[in-house]
């Protein structure tokens, strides 16, 4: 495995490879690598000839300092395990490389950045989107993949692509959980053992909502409204927002006939966790 630091290094390096008729996976990373992250690596490396990991925590997406103070860091782990898990290329470019002084550019996806985590994150996929820009830019994978843990970046990652006719397929993966369902996270290495334990509430909602929207018809009030019980009797966990939604246009819907995201994020002590479930006949 080869760690690149710089952009024009990592241009070169894949314009040679592509010239060879080498096809490019690229899986964008903020680190702390985890199984949810080997998984977008794995199929990666099963759909392309050479796979590319970057690892980068993007100011620009955090809206508050003291979560990008905070968010956890393993530089040396992580070359570690791209290494042992077939990844060819490492790309951990610096803050200052990817936006040097005089930086003036962002890209937004309207509407769809405005709903869920957009609404409580002000800023967060202004910073999301321009970042996955500039690397798709970068790197030109002929496939991106991207984890349905982060439903709604992927779903606004596949409108930004598609309106700024951008080459890359974007591939999404689906959410990786631990043994007792709880979602795998870089954040969950902040929970402490108690918080751990009280998170596991939030997938055993979800998959209560799963059971429950099994049949046509089922009102998303009734999912919500049996989610916030379940969620409440930890009384640790307070929920941040709980919608259930189109998976295409994240805007609410009443009832589910087909598929419905359910998507809720919450805090756990002072972590922040989101997690989703695909509910619904459909789904
Ligand atoms: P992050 O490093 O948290 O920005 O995540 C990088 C990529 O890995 C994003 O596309 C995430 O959606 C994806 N990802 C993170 N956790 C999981 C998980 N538990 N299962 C599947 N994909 C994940």
């Amino acid at each position: 495995m080869r760690e690149i630091h710089a952009i024009t290094e990592l241009r070169d390096a894949l314009a040679k490879e592509r010239a060879a008729g080498q096809s490019v996976g690229f899986v964008p990373t903020m680190g702390a690598l985890h199984d949810g992250h080997l998984a977008l690596i794995a199929k990666a490396r099963e759909d392309c000839d050479l796979v590319v990991v970057s690892i980068f925590v993007n100011p620009a997406q955090f809206d508050r300092r003291t979560d990008l103070a905070s968010y956890p860091r393993d530089p040396e782990g992580d070359s570690r395990i791209a290494d042992d898990n077939g990844v060819d290329l490492l790309f951990c470019p610096s803050v200052e490389e990817m936006y040097p002084d005089h930086y003036y550019t962002y890209v937004f996806v309207e509407d769809l950045s405005a709903v869920l985590c957009g609404s409580v994150r002000p800023g967060h996929f202004r910073g999301v989107t321009t970042v996955v820009a500039k690397l798709l830019n970068i790197a030109r994978p002929d496939i991106a993949y991207f984890g349905e843990k982060d439903y709604q970046q992927l779903v606004i990652v596949k409108r930004m692509v598609a309106d700024l006719n951008m080459d890359a397929d974007i591939v999404g993966v689906p959410t990786v959980r631990d043994a007792d369902g709880l979602a795998i996270s870089s954040r969950n290495t902040l929970l402490n053992a108690t918080e751990r334990e009280d998170a596991t509430v939030i997938p055993r909602a979800l998959f209560m909502a799963r059971d429950m929207a099994g049949r046509r018809g089922v009102a998303a009030s009734r999912i919500m409204e049996r989610v916030r019980m379940a969620i409440g009797e930890e009384p640790r966990v307070r929920i941040e927002y709980l919608n259930v939604v189109d998976p295409q246009t994240l805007r609410d819907v009443r009832q589910v006939d087909d598929k419905a995201l359910v998507a809720v994020a919450a805090y756990v002590g002072e972590v922040r966790l989101i997690d989703n479930i695909m509910v619904g006949p459909g789904a």
